[in-house]
């Protein structure tokens, strides 16, 4: 299957990377077996057996895997890693050097913010947060030194959008690398590569795995300088994804369309519903007319995704009195798998930080963010319904 692109997604999802060994002792499994073999053993000194020495390096199970996260944003090569946050630290160790400055979006995940801000930030490269809604604030921000631009689209719990393709053509004009955090969509919803990014990164905890049971990161390029690098880092820092979860997460690719269709749908109608709920201020989804960015996530995207933020009338207490309420949706962080989620980010996921900046930004007491299942969604209705009553 060496040309991948003429497959649709789903036939990618399924077979890419898993086409059936027919050479001589191959079996043929239609499912790539758990290569658990830690080492490899070759037969002469110089000719290690189909390029496989060591698990760090090279396993056959992660680079199925691999190779099919490539193909699903059309790039060429693709890396799996032990978490989102492990990805993202060797993106930023294999692209970024002492003395270098970087722009990021002000609305990015918060661990993304800690790693930047903590692990690295104050000893190894200087950083400028800027409300990305609007290109030109990411070009007003580049520098002499700066290498690397930071996006996330959309952002978490605000749902605020980044013009991809109009941030692409500043960062290509100045020479930096773009990095788009795609874990909100999936490359089902959204090819950043294919709007003008030269990295791509998931979370795949999230939707990619989409059964809220295996932790990973993946990344994706499709220039081949940034490949070596990023592939060096990879094995030279180590944090790459097991061979069980490499199965894990494959597992779970081969359903990524059907549920990311299923999500969206019960997104889109839970979102309509809420918006003409009396206790309910405000609804925030790319989906909706009402969303101030609906006109670009149509032209970005293929798609909204099944993560919404509401505001309910009332006080924090009345929030949680909601959230406590509820029987289906669970009360937890984290969102991208099969069953729906829902969080009070105030009180949980934004709780570190200060009220004043919560509220300059959006995030009220009483702002709500769900990540919506696959469920019947008129079970997610009566729910909502019982618990808003
Ligand atoms: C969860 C998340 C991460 C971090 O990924 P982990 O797998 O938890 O390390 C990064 N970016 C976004 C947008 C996320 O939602």
């Amino acid at each position: 299957m060496a040309n991948t692109k003429k497959y649709g997604f789903s036939t990618r999802a399924i077979h890419i990377g898993e086409e059936p060994d027919f050479r001589e002792g191959g079996t043929g499994d239609v499912v790539i077996p758990i290569h658990l073999s830690t080492t490899f053993a070759r037969k002469k000194v110089d000719e290690p057996t189909a390029g496989y020495e060591y698990t760090r390096s090279l396993n056959p199970t992660r680079n199925a895997l691999e190779t099919k996260l490539a193909s699903l944003e059309n790039g060429r090569y693709g890396f799996a890693f032990s978490s989102g946050l492990a990805a993202e630290s060797t993106i930023l160790l294999s692209l970024v050097k002492p003395g270098d400055h970087i722009v990021a979006f002000d609305d990015l995940y918060g661990g993304t913010k800690r790693l930047i801000n903590q692990v690295f930030g104050n000893f190894v490269f200087e950083v400028s947060y800027v409300n990305a809604v609007d290109p030109k604030n990411v070009e007003e921000a580049i520098k002499e030194n700066t290498k690397l631009v930071w996006l996330e689209s959309p952002t978490n719990p605000l749902l605020k959008l980044s013009d991809i393709t109009a941030i692409s053509r500043i960062t290509q004009k100045h020479g930096i690398v773009l990095v788009v955090d795609n874990t909100f969509l999936s490359p089902y919803f959204q090819k950043p590569l294919d709007l003008g990014a030269d990295v791509v990164v998931h979370s795949s905890t999230k939707y990619i795995g989409g059964h809220s049971d295996v932790l990973g990161g993946s990344v994706m390029v499709d220039n081949e300088e940034l490949f070596k690098k990023i592939q060096y880092h990879q094995n030279s820092v180590g944090a790459v994804l097991s061979p069980f979860d490499s199965y894990l997460t494959l597992r779970g690719i081969k359903t990524l369309a059907l549920r990311m269709e299923r999500h969206q749908g019960n997104a889109l109608t839970i979102a309509r519903y809420l918006e003409k709920h009396p206790k309910v201020i405000r609804v925030i989804y790319p989906g909706l007319e009402s969303h101030p960015q609906h006109a670009l996530a149509k032209a970005q995207t293929a798609g909204f995704g099944g993560v919404l933020s509401f505001e309910i009338v009332g006080t924090i207490d009345d929030a949680k009195v909601f959230l406590e309420k509820l029987q289906l949706f669970a009360l937890a962080e984290s969102l991208g798998g099969v069953e729906s989620l829902i969080e009070l980010p105030a009180a949980m996921t934004h709780s570190s930080v200060s009220r004043e900046v919560r509220e300059k930004i959006g995030i009220s007491d009483t702002l709500v963010r769900v990540s919506v299942g696959i469920e019947d969604v008129e079970d997610l209705i009566a729910d909502l319904e019982q618990a808003l009553g």
